[in-house]
Parts: C-alpha cells; structure tokens; sequence
C-alpha cells in the first residue's frame, strides 16, 4: 500500500528541524531512518499530516565515546554504532545487543535515537539503555534542551517520553563501572526478527571477585524494559561459585508477560529464565576475565 499524502519537510539545521515541529504540532513526525515509520504509513496505521525528515539536518550523526560513556546523535545509524571500535570498548553491550537488532540492511539506515524513540517492547535498545540507566536529550523549539532518564522515558508500548514537537538530539549510554561485564541473550522465531524475549545483563565484580552488582532488564515480556536488580540475590558470592540458576529463577519470577498471538505468557516466563541464567553467567565471565 501507499502512505496517505503528507506535507513533506527536509530541514538543514536543528533549529529548523524544531521550528517545523512546533508548526506542526500534534500532526507533525520526525522521520529518521524510516525502517519503523515507513512500514507504519504504508500500512496506514499512522497518518501523520507532515513529516519532518531530519536526515540532512547537519550534527545529528556525531558518535563520541569516552571514559563517561557513548553519546550517540540522532543520525546515527545501528550499523555505525555496532562497528565502532571505541564505543565497543566504553560500552561493549551496545555492539552485543545490536547484533539482533533486525537485520545488516535495516541497520544501515535505522538509527539508535529513532528505535528509542519508537520505544517498541519488544526492541533491544531501550532495554539497553534502561539497564545502564542512560539519558535521551530531548530539544524543544523555544526551551533548553532537557536530559531524560530512561526510567522516565519508556511510558508504555510505543510510548516514549516525547511530546509533539520535540526532537531527540542524542542519547547517552553511561560506560561499565570498574569490574563489570555485560551480556545481551534473546530467542526469535527468525533470526532478524522481533524477539519473543530478551535479556541484557550486568555484573560488577570487586577485586576480591565476589559480585557486588547484578542486574537483568528484560524486553519483549511487559509494556516497556524491565529492569531486575539481583544483586542482593548474590549475597556478594565469589562469581565462580554463584548459583545463576538460582539468581534467573529470580528474574524471571519478577516479569509478568501476557499471552499474545505469539506465545504464551508461560511460555514466555520460561524464556526469560533461560535466558537470564545464560546473560547473567556470560556477563560474569566477561567481568571476570576483564
Ligand atoms: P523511524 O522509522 O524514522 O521512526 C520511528 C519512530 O520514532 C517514529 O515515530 C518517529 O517519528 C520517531 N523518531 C525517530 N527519530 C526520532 C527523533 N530523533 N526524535 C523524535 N522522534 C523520533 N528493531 C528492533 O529494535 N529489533 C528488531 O529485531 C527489529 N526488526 C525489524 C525488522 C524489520 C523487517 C524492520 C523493517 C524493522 C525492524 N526493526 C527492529 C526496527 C528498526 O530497528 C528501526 O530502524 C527502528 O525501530 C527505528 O529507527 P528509525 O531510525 O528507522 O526510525
């Protein structure tokens, strides 16, 4: 099928970008990498009146990685984020959970900041980003721009934060404390497509090697990311010696899926176990060969 018409935007400068937004209101969209919106318009399960294309927008495609972590602009794409070296050094678990993101073509256009932004449950980067407790900057014609915690963000199922008119800038990925690992494990019908379930996991490890911190945020089974913090359940055991099949069972008795055309609820819980005893033990691994 084809999109319903729309008035077409393609502004230069961020500041343009805002102001068109703001024109706009609630009929306007941003349009980034289009491999969610797109298929949304031709479908006619969305029927924007103007769509704002910020792909020739200058600044948006920065990428910069340091000791506080990855800041990635709104342009740029899965594919640049996944290949860089130096965000796979500040924030490995970005180029892991990117992997299962759909598939090579998709990810040469769709973009981080957009696959936040549509916040889809069932997608690997906003629980990414709600495990390491990351921030989306967020601009607003007229107003400074704000930094949103991910806990505020992910509202509910293709939900965010945002409002009309506003425009994710960049997002944050905070780097790993001293000691940690991370891990990303998810099952899907086919490889590319959506997960049935997902987990990310972190674990931080003192010097002695006993965890201090483990954490699981789960996608694909409940409204927006959630996040499982475990560590208590570790009572600060050496990680060689960790029951994971014990601390999982915990994650998994934390997430309460609903039954869907998919799979079943059930089904589901059980995934999520198996899934976090696997993330949750390679994380450690990773931590504790540094
Ligand atoms: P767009 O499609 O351009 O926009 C998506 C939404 O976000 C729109 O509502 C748009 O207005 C809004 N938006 C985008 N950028 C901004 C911004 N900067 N500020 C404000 N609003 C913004 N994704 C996964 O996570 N996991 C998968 O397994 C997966 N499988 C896929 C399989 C197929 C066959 C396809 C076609 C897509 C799949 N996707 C998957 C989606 C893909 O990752 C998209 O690229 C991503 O969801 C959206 O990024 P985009 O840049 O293409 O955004």
């Amino acid at each position: 099928m084809k999109p319903p018409p729309f008035e077409y935007h393609a502004p230069r400068t961020v500041g343009e970008a805002l102001e068109a937004l703001a024109d706009a209101g609630p009929d306007g969209k941003v349009l980034a990498g289009g491999q969610s919106l797109i298929p949304l318009l031709n479908m006619r399960l969305a029927a924007p009146a103007r769509l704002v294309d910020i792909n020739r927008v200058s600044g948006l495609d920065t990428l910069t990685a340091d000791r506080k972590g990855v800041r990635v602009g709104a342009l740029a794409r899965h594919a640049a984020v996944e290949r860089s070296e130096a965000v796979a050094e500040r924030q490995p678990l970005l180029r892991q959970a990117l992997r299962h993101v759909a598939h090579p073509v998709i990810r040469n256009r769709g973009t981080v900041v957009g696959s936040l932004a549509h916040a889809d449950p069932a997608a690997e980067l906003p629980a990414v980003l709600a495990l390491l407790g990351g921030t989306v900057r967020v601009a607003r014609h007229g107003e400074p721009e704000r930094d949103v915690p991910a806990a505020e963000f992910f509202a509910g199922p293709m939900e965010s934060a945002l409002r009309p008119g506003d425009l994710a800038v960049s997002a944050f990925f905070p780097a790993l404390p001293p000691g940690s690992g991370t891990a990303f494990c998810e099952i899907a019908r086919r490889h590319g497509d959506y997960a049935l379930a997902g987990v990310a996991a972190l674990v931080t490890l003192d010097d002695d090697l006993r965890i201090t911190t483990a954490k699981a945020a789960c996608l694909g089974v409940g409204p927006v990311p959630i996040v499982v913090d475990v560590s208590a359940e570790c009572d600060r055991r050496p990680a060689a010696s960790a029951d994971w099949a014990a601390v999982a069972a915990a994650v998994r008795d934390r997430v309460e899926p609903e039954d869907d055309i998919h799979a079943t609820a059930d089904y589901r819980r059980h995934l999520v176990g198996v899934l976090a005893e696997r993330a949750l033990r390679s994380a450690a691994g990773r931590a504790s060969h540094g």
